[in-house]
């Protein structure tokens, strides 16, 4: 089985949407990645810090979805990453209410010894020096490595960034932080500016509006799925970008090809994370369920028409 190598935050989160309102409750990018990725038949690790006030029935849930979790260093005494984000009505932006890296800002990764060959790494969000060390720990180069990051770390780590960026295959970033990360406003241009950055494959990531993936002058293009109850889009990124890297560490062929279903895979699996708060829909999330839901994204996108 490929190995996949998973490294993001695990958090707590607090979410205010239209729906409601949570407390502090199990999230971050890792988090989101792993449940994601544990519907592909593949070996996965995560490697992410947490405080001792992380509690142990969040880890016993990740491990029991087959996750490995020695790679996710229990600080003594410090206290996880706590995030907060408030929606707007329309669900497809949001403000960010609070951010305390606490056992993050003096975080440094150690890649569990037998996930130093892993075939596929994804890259998380999180402090892009974390991730340029986790790339360096590698003894063996990997088939493809996967990056997703953020604005707040292209205002605070801007030069860490782009080194990083300069090293990885793919990069999975939403519309806003394209345009952030190029300074232009088309998407098409964006994703030629980012091209010459480092990534082969551009995947933009366009909320209730599909994703989008560059390569080489190629364009493919993925919809999300129209739903009739979105609760919470907190996590849909990521979970489209465990189901992206999933796919692809299952399958073990990396060509534009095999990335269209990669950008399919992550939608359908995002489409079922915005259904209830956190990460509640993707804990009980079933292998029917997702190929249920793929038929309906096949009806949804497939026409003939003739094209003279
Ligand atoms: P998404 O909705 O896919 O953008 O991801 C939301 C998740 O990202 C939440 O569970 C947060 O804990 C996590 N998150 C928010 N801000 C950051 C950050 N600056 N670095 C890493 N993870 C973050």
């Amino acid at each position: 089985m490929s190995k996949l190598l998973i490294v993001g935050t695990v958090a707590f989160d607090a979410i205010e949407t239209p729906f409601g309102k949570t407390d502090k409750i199990l999230g971050g990018a890792a988090t989101y990645i792993g449940l994601s990725a544990s519907n592909f038949n593949v070996d996965s690790a995560i490697v992410s810090v947490v405080g001792e006030d992380f509690p142990q029935e969040y880890l016993d849930m990740l491990a029991a979805r087959n996750i490995d979790i020695s790679g996710i260093e229990v600080v003594k005494g410090g206290k996880t990453f706590f995030w907060s984000g408030k929606y707007h009505n329309d669900m497809n932006s949001r403000d960010t209410l609070a951010t305390e890296l606490n056992v993050l800002a003096d975080f440094n990764p150690v890649v569990p010894e037998n996930y130093k060959d892993a075939e596929i790494v994804m890259l998380g969000n999180l402090h892009p020096g974390v991730q340029m060390s986790v790339i360096n720990q590698m003894t063996k180069k990997p088939k493809l490595i996967v990056l997703d990051t953020m604005n707040f770390w292209m205002d605070c780590a801007w030069d860490d960034l782009i080194e990083v960026i300069k090293k990885v295959d793919v990069i999975t970033i939403n519309d806003e932080e394209a345009r952030q990360l190029s300074k232009e406003y088309s998407l098409v241009k964006a994703a030629q500016k980012i091209h010459e950055m480092g990534p082969k494959y551009v995947v933009i990531k366009k909320g209730e509006h599909g994703a989008l993936i560059f390569n080489d002058g190629n364009i493919f293009f993925a919809p999300a799925l129209p739903l009739e109850e979105v609760f919470d889009p907190t996590g849909a990124g990521d979970t489209f970008a465990g189901g992206f890297s999933g796919y692809l560490a299952q399958h073990k062929n990396i060509s534009f090809e095999s990335m269209k279903n990669a950008i399919i895979y992550g939608s359908n699996l995002a489409s079922f994370c915005v259904e209830k708060f956190g990460t509640q829909r993707m804990e009980t999330l079933t292998s029917e369920e997702i190929t249920e839901r793929l038929k309906q994204f096949k009806q949804l996108t497939q026409f003939e028409i003739e094209v003279n």
